[in-house]
């Protein structure tokens, strides 16, 4: 991504070279993603047509939530992309939201509130093929090592060298910028600037400069993965399922050649063994299908820009995969650091600015997460008791959100003001603090005033779906006619 990207943005006026080791081989786990990676490929110029059937890909509208909560009526809800198109029904869940938590018995569960939702639901690809008047947003589902094949197929067709090698030195000048890397063989490299995109090695940014590494794992407990393939399905959903399992929770993901799995889990409460048996009666897997187990360092980088060096991907940082988040900060540093030269900033200040900025995009994105596991609705086991009982500190942001959402504050408003409404909106707020039911008990509710029921008519709603869903195609019948519909 880095190297297509950059060659994309300076053209021939750098010489690109990409180095990495086959002898370690990529990390080729993450299969989800945000509605970023498709401006990375507008960005980059490759079609969907091209890149999806090359990546196994399928389109992705959200992700279903499943038991994290036990609260009747709220054991599952739809975390869907946002989309302008859906700003009624936003505004609607965001007042019944207001009126549920004033004690007042309206419907306030997102699922209803969001086109995405229903498409999934139903199966209906995101894009249509003919015009439709709406902009739906979008993700996607892939397979990752494929992916990183077919980027870098493009990347060399376009101009970017390669080198398949072993870098076992990195040699810094007198003011600490890197000089060049060496292989086993001896070789050197030499260059004016390095990207880190080493993975968890963190090869440049942590071993040769010694960046600090801030660690989340007082308020993310998961630190390891289990994975495991199963057959696709002959219907391939459209959305991820992220489903709470004993000690941490399991992804789902539909491919075209495959259904993904993977169990999130801590190592604090569970063994690898008994997450992959977990796992595997999750899946349906018997012991025919490979697992893998993976760890995770989870964190970030104090700092992502140093002297020449810019840490991208798995060296600058992980939060856990629970949103799908990984791609999106890789892409969104690569932007700002091209952004940087475009306008001819980078000397110190700048840096730190850019730094600043990067740390609170990851600052950001992991308090989202967090609170998945803060309001976690389970008792069945240690792990979730204590997610929700004996928390690490949440930051003072998540604080000023319970607040201001328990006391009917303007919960919009507020997230404006503490300018964290960058990474998740106000709207995947609601859809979070709704989804998991965070509202006073079904029992004692009062009935809500006429006003209320008539100002939010979701009849309407499901009508107006219906009518919209005519324009779109059963989302397999539309991954099958891709490599056609050159559009
Ligand atoms: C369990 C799990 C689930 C995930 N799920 C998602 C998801 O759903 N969505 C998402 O966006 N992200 C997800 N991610 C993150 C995603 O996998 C990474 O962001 C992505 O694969 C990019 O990784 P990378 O290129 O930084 O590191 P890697 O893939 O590890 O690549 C590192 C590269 O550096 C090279 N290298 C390292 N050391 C040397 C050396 N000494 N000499 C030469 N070359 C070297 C390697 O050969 C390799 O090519 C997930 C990660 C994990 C662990």
């Amino acid at each position: 991504m880095a190297a297509l990207m950059l060659q994309k943005a300076v053209g021939d006026s750098w010489s690109i070279e990409l180095i990495e080791s086959s002898k370690l081989g990529i990390i080729g786990v993450g299969e989800g993603s945000t509605p970023a990676l498709k401006s990375f490929f507008d960005e980059v110029g490759i079609p969907e047509y091209e890149w999806m059937p090359a990546c196994s890909a399928t389109y992705k509208t959200g992700i279903t939530f499943d038991r994290w909560s036990e609260k009747p009526g709220f054991e599952s809800y739809f975390h869907p992309f946002y989309s302008y198109f859906d700003r009624d029904h936003a505004k609607a869940l965001i007042h019944n939201s207001i009126v549920r938590r004033s004690g007042k018995n309206v419907h306030a569960h997102p699922n209803v509130f969001a086109y995405n939702h229903y498409l999934s639901e139903k199966k209906l690809c995101p894009v249509t093929p003919y015009h439709f008047p709406f902009e739906v947003q979008y993700g996607y589902h892939f397979d990752a090592g494929l992916l990183a094949q077919f980027l870098k197929q493009i990347a060399l067709a376009r101009g970017v060298a390669h080198r398949d090698t072993l870098i076992t030195d990195v040699t810094l000048n007198g003011i600490g910028n890197i000089s060049s890397v060496s292989d086993e063989m001896g070789e050197k490299f030499l260059a004016d600037w390095f990207v880190d995109c080493s993975g968890f090695a963190a090869l440049l940014i942590g071993d040769a400069l010694k960046t600090p590494f801030k660690s989340y794992a007082d308020t993310l407990w998961n630190d390891r993965a289990v994975t495991l393939a199963m057959p696709p399905e002959k219907e391939p959903s459209c959305e991820t399922v992220s489903t709470a399992l004993k000690s941490g929770w399991a992804w789902r993901i539909p491919l075209q050649s495959r259904v993904g799995y993977g169990y999130v889990y801590s190592s604090r409460y569970t063994s690898a063994e008994e997450a992959e048996a977990e796992l595997r009666e999750h899946a349906g897997a018997d012991t025919s299908v490979d697992a893998r187990h993976l760890s995770m360092k989870i964190g970030r980088r104090e700092l992502h820009w140093v002297k020449n060096c810019v840490a991208v991907g798995l060296s600058q940082g992980f939060i856990e995969p629970l949103e799908a988040t990984s791609l999106a900060l890789t892409q969104q540093t690569i932007s700002r650091f091209i952004n940087a030269f475009k306008y001819g900033n980078t000397d110190q200040g700048f840096r730190d600015i850019f730094n600043r900025s990067v740390n609170k995009s990851y600052d950001d994105v992991r308090d989202y997460i967090s609170v998945h596991f803060l309001i976690n609705g389970r008792s069945d086991t240690q792990y979730w008791v204590d997610n929700r009982e004996k928390p690490g500190p949440a930051s003072r942001e998540i604080s000023a959100v319970f607040n201001c959402w328990f006391d009917s504050g303007d919960l919009p408003g507020l997230l404006k003001h503490l300018k964290i409404d960058g990474a998740y909106s106000n709207h995947s707020w609601h859809y979070i603090l709704c989804g998991m039911g965070l509202f006073p008990d079904e029992t004692g509710l009062e009935l809500p005033s006429q006003e209320d029921i008539d100002k939010v008519n979701l009849e309407n709603f499901r009508e107006f779906f219906n009518r919209c869903a005519l324009n779109h195609q059963p989302h397999g019948e539309f991954l099958n006619g891709l490599s056609n519909n050159k559009t």
